[in-house]
């Protein structure tokens, strides 16, 4: 482990001052911002990537796989690679509740050119696991985008209705049978322009999974708006 990972770690545990002067990651001068400008320039960008789903590819050109079998989303903006430090940031908010970090994540989503859309969905998580965690960090995320970008946020505009497993603690082929009927979408989507909000996207296949529960709700375009993009396969 690096001395930053490290240094960033003890920080998570302690809860040591974060929100004051101190930068996350350096610890250096950062004034009232979470992370000093030179750590936020340096978070890992994408190389050049699919337009809809965000995996490495020649020149941003669409890829073979969204070619040959189409994703329910039409497309995907993510802010960062899923890796060291962006990883530690992503899990700081997500697992040790440090909400700050999800007006960061929104003040830098609405830096970037965003596709058009009429309203923002979170992904939402099951009653139970909001339960145990007592936050949707995709809500949380999703709340400050709109209020910087004006478009209305819909937090209960997607409900999940199974229980599913974690994800993360299965292999990537079962990951899209996993999620099959999660999720249940009572708004009348028709016409509309929806970006969902989320904030790692690894296979996909949750996000998939929902973009098509939208568009059966009616939704028009289903754009994908992630914080961080894993592009290990
Ligand atoms: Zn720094
Ligand atoms: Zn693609």
């Amino acid at each position: 482990m690096s001395n930053d990972a490290r240094l960033l770690d003890r920080c998570v545990a302690t809860g040591l001052k974060w929100f004051g002067e101190d930068c996350l990651l350096c610890a250096g001068r950062s004034g009232p911002e979470l992370l000093c400008a030179d750590c936020a320039a340096d978070l890992p960008p994408l190389p050049d990537h699919c337009p809809r789903c965000a995996l490495p590819s020649p020149c941003g050109s669409l890829c073979g796989t969204c070619i040959a079998s189409p994703p329910h989303f039409d497309g995907t903006t993510a802010l960062w690679l899923y890796e060291f430090p962006c990883d530690r940031l992503v899990q700081a908010l997500k697992y040790r509740a440090r909400l700050a970090l999800a007006s960061f994540f929104a003040r830098s989503l609405a830096s970037r050119p965003l596709p058009e859309s009429d309203l923002l969905i979170p992904m939402p998580l099951h009653p139970e696991r909001l339960g145990q965690r007592g936050f949707n960090q995709a809500v949380e995320i999703a709340r400050s985008l709109a209020r910087r970008t004006g478009l209305a946020a819909r937090p209960r505009g997607a409900r999940r209705v199974v229980h599913t497993a974690p994800q993360a603690e299965l292999p990537y082929e079962e990951r899209a049978r996993n999620v099959r009927g999660a999720f249940a979408c009572d708004l009348d989507l028709a016409g509309k322009c929806v970006a969902v909000v989320d904030d790692v996207m690894t296979t996909g296949a949750t996000l998939n999974e929902l973009a098509r529960v939208l568009k059966r709700a009616g939704a028009a375009r289903v754009e994908n708006l992630v914080i961080a993009r894993s592009v290990l396969r």
